[in-house]
Order: C-alpha cells, then sequence, then structure tokens
C-alpha cells in the first residue's frame, strides 16, 4: 500500500465503475443474483441507510423512525400479500440470518435438524459443525441428511419415513426439517413429508432462498399452503430485490420469530434495504406471474439446448429442471473450477457446482464436477427462448469445442449489446447496470 489515500479513494471508484461496464458486456448466470430495477438502487442510496431503528415499528428504540416506519409497514403488508401468509417478518438482513432466527425461536443447542447434504441441494446455512456450517456451528444443532434419489434430484419420502421412525426409536427425535435448497431443480414433496414430520410434532420450515421469486410469480410450489410452518427466503435471488432476507409464517408463530430476529439476531436492520425490499415486492405482485413463467420456460429452453449440443444436464429424466436452475455435470470435459474461469474469461459468469456423487468420487468444492446456471438475471434483461438457444452455443464453445476464448468473448460482448434494459420493473430511463454517480 505505497500510494496515497486519495489514489485509493479513486481507485475504488474506478473499479466499481469497471465493475459494472463488465457485467453490461457479460451474460450472468448465477442462480443466487439477479438484477434490481433503478427504483430499487434508488433505495439503497437513500438516507434509510444511515439510520438506527431496532425493533418492530411503532415499537422503536430509536427517535427518528417516522418514514421508515411507514415504509415497513407497507413492506410487511406486500411481503404478506405476496406469499399470502398471516405474517411477514421483513428484518433480517440475510437469507442466513433468517434461518438461523428460525433455530434460535425453536430449537436448541444439541436438538436435531434434518436438512439435505451439500452435494444434494443444502445450504452452509444449514450445515454441519464440521463443515462450519450455521446450524451446526452457530447454534450447536446435530445436523442429520434426508435420503436422496439422485435420478429423480428429490429427497427420498419412503427412506426419509424409515429413517425418523429409526431415529425415534433410538430416541432421537428431530426438533426442526429445513427443507429447499441451494440447487433445486424440482418442487420438493413438501405435502407428503410435512405429514409425516408433523405426525412426529417435528417443525417443518422451507428454505425458499433460491425460489421465493418463482414461488411469489406462482410457478414453482407453495409451501405454506402444502404444510411448511415458516419459510424464510433471500430477497435478492429469483426475487429482484436488495440483497436481505425474510420470514413468512402463521401468527401461531409471530411472537417466537419477531423476538429471535430481534434483539435475537440483529439489533440495527437494514432500513435502506427493508426500502428496496418494499419496492421489489411491489414489481413482484405486479409482473412476477409474467416473470417467474418465463424464468422456468428459460431454463427449460436452455437446459433442452445444452442436452441437444451433447452436454450433460442433470434431471434429464423429469425434464431437466421446473426452476431458474440448471446442473451440468462436466466431469466429461474438465472440472467445474476450470471451466468457470474459463467461461468467465468469455464474459459468462456462471458457478462450480459439488453435484451428488461428487464428495464419494473424491472431488472438492474448489474442483467439482459440477456447474450451476440460473437463468433469473437474463430474464430480467428481456431474454427469451430464443436468446437461449444462443447462450447454449457460448457455453459449448468454451465447455466441449474448447474454442478460442478471445473470440467467444467477443461474441458474447456483441450478443449482449442489446439486453440493456430491466423488465418486469415499472417505467424507468436508466440503463440496467449504469454507473450511477453522486459524488
Ligand atoms: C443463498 C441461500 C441462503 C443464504 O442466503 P443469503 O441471503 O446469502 O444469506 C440460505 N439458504 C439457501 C438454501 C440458499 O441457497
Amino acid at each position: 500500500m505505497s500510494n496515497t489515500p486519495h489514489y485509493y479513494y479513486n481507485e475504488v471508484l474506478r473499479l466499481l465503475k469497471e465493475h459494472q461496464t463488465w457485467f453490461s458486456e457479460s451474460i450472468p448466470l448465477i442462480a443466487s443474483e439477479n438484477i434490481p430495477s433503478p427504483a430499487v438502487r434508488e433505495a439503497i442510496v437513500s438516507d434509510f441507510g444511515n439510520r438506527y431503528a431496532e425493533g418492530w415499528p411503532g415499537e422503536r428504540v430509536y427517535a427518528g423512525c417516522i418514514y421508515i416506519d411507514q415504509v415497513e409497514n407497507i413492506c410487511i403488508e406486500l411481503a404478506k400479500q405476496l406469499f399470502r401468509s398471516e405474517f411477514a417478518d421483513v428484518r433480517p438482513v440475510s437469507g442466513v440470518c433468517a434461518n438461523l432466527s428460525v433455530y434460535s425461536a425453536f430449537t436448541e443447542p444439541n436438538d436435531i435438524m434434518l436438512t439435505l447434504a451439500i452435494p444434494n441441494g443444502g445450504h452452509i446455512s444449514m450445515g454441519r459443525k464440521e463443515l462450519f456450517g450455521t446450524a451446526g456451528l452457530v447454534h450447536g444443532l446435530r445436523v442429520t441428511y434426508y435420503p436422496f434419489n439422485k435420478d429423480e434430484m428429490n429427497i427420498d419420502v419412503d427412506e426419509t419415513k424409515k429413517n425418523i421412525e429409526e431415529m425415534i426409536k433410538k430416541g432421537e427425535k428431530p426438533k426442526l426439517a429445513m427443507l429447499g435448497g441451494s440447487l433445486i431443480l424440482f418442487p420438493q414433496p413438501v405435502r407428503e413429508l410435512s405429514t409425516i414430520l408433523h405426525q412426529y410434532d417435528i417443525l417443518v420450515c422451507y428454505d425458499a432462498a433460491h425460489v421465493a421469486g418463482l414461488i411469489a410469480g406462482g410457478q414453482f410450489q407453495d409451501p405454506l399452503r402444502e404444510g411448511a410452518d415458516i419459510m424464510t427466503l433471500s430477497t435478492h435471488k429469483t426475487l429482484f430485490g436488495p440483497q436481505g432476507g425474510a420470514i413468512v409464517s402463521f401468527l401461531k408463530f409471530a411472537e417466537k420469530i419477531k423476538k429471535a430476529v430481534f434483539p435475537g439476531n440483529t439489533s440495527n436492520h437494514h432500513l435502506h434495504h427493508v426500502a428496496g425490499k418494499a419496492i421489489a415486492f411491489a414489481e413482484m405482485l405486479e409482473f412476477g406471474s409474467a416473470y417467474a413463467s418465463q424464468v422456468v420456460k428459460n431454463a427449460k429452453a436452455l437446459a433442452q439446448a445444452l442436452y441437444d449440443k451433447g452436454l450433460d444436464v442433470l434431471g434429464a429424466e423429469k425434464g431437466f429442471t421446473k426452476s431458474h436452475q440448471i446442473a451440468l455435470d462436466v466431469t466429461k470435459h474438465g472440472d467445474g473450477g476450470t471451466l468457470e474461469k474459463q467461461l468467465e474469461a468469455c464474459n459468462i459468469i456462471v458457478n462450480r457446482q459439488l453435484i451428488p456423487g461428487d464428495i464419494k468420487a473424491g472431488r472438492n468444492y474448489m474442483h467439482p464436477g459440477g456447474l450451476r446456471l440460473g437463468v433469473s438475471e437474463v430474464t430480467r434483461l428481456g431474454m427469451r427462448e430464443g436468446e437461449m438457444q444462443e447462450i447454449a452455443e457460448f457455453i459449448k464453445m468454451v465447455v466441449v469445442d474448447k474454442a478460442d476464448l478471445h473470440l467467444v468473448r467477443e461474441k458474447v460482448r456483441e450478443f449482449r449489446r442489446n439486453y440493456q434494459r430491466v423488465h418486469y420493473a415499472f417505467e424507468s430511463e436508466r440503463e440496467a447496470y449504469a454507473y450511477i454517480k453522486i459524488r
């Protein structure tokens, strides 16, 4: 660090701008990302982000919340409408914080929790202590895994039932069952599992971090109607809000959840993000159904096109996907880590992914057997099935043909030029990745 402070000041601002130019010329396929509307971005730079509230609207710890309370109340009402829930808490600052709040509200350290193993779609927030997972490490939960059917890419209901019965015989009854996941191609058997789990008085929480936008748009399953007691979510994956979390549930669980969020797992929450969430929820209510149905169509189209070009797409027996995600087994062509970097060099942004069987085969997180693609952001940019064909061709050129990376990059930049607006949002003059200078 040998330069002047002013140099670094300018350097950070320059890098921010460069990043946005790069993304405006790229194909963003990270399944956990999306592009918020200019209106959401406006909320994020507002003064709400500099204030303290703490607590529930009307019962704040600090003065100065007159407008903040009104916005948060709107946000809560919109969330309840969007997810048809009796209760919503929009304060969790992330999906992990939402999950941790559920663990705090309804379990004690050393209780047993059921969830998916990470290569089968589980998330670190539901992970074991040995893996530094939030559930094990932070809340001391003992994590056990659902039996998983790789061909179906889904939880095995019959085996799960047997496992639970055996656990109960041994006096090891789970307290909480988490559903949902990070790699989630198909709706899970929430209804069947909830029936079984509730027989044994096990609480069911569906982690909709990824699929919340599809649920809101009526294009995936509807966990709260299918037996889940609680649903946690991230607000920025298929939902297109600012980064954050939320919890929706029934009134009978409201008080415990509220206390677990504050003071349990936050002091102040991020008030500018609450405003951004409210705007995104309003956009979702207006445009969510059209958006979510195009997302699912695009995912299916991209999966089919990749399959037709000779790539191994998981879930083939079930039609590849019913969500925004596509999972590829790339072991024939290299490893997920190396291919992720090569695609990035061509402005195609994806993430490497542990897939079922990787751990047994000795593969690890740095060099797994899979890639995960998500189409939420490209859908928000106005792309449809036709564009998915072109994206599949670019991916094939890199992964299968080992084409010249500079050449592919130029083709990607050219292709990308025409998609610079956020769709499924109220009117705005701004381009999607415009760098907004307010100095
Ligand atoms: C992304 C994800 C989370 C965490 O969300 P953050 O908002 O990044 O904290 C939780 N659960 C699942 C299943 C996820 O995929």
